[in-house]
């Protein structure tokens, strides 16, 4: 567990530039809920950043809250190339 106060703002995550999120979430307004409760306010929750800390593959299809996204990665990551 981070040791981080409750009174402190949470930084950004580190992610934010290289993660896949924005990818996998066609709609924008969904994209910017989850930014705000984990992108930018409590990454350290997030499913997907404690996969990559761990040297783990973060699957496309996994959401900051550990569920995940209908659909395959291969189709999520071809709706990405488009
Ligand atoms: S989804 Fe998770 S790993 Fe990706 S930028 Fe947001 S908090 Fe970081």
């Amino acid at each position: 567990m981070t040791n981080v106060p409750m009174h402190a703002t949470m930084p950004t995550c580190p992610n934010l530039e290289r993660c896949s999120l924005r990818q996998s979430i066609g709609m924008k307004e969904a994209l910017a809920v989850w930014h705000s409760f984990y992108c930018e306010s409590g990454f350290v929750r997030c499913e997907r950043y404690k996969l990559a800390c761990a040297g783990s593959d973060v699957p496309a299809r996994l959401l900051p809250n550990g569920r995940l996204l209908e659909g395959t990665d291969a189709a999520i990551a071809a709706r990405r190339d488009r």
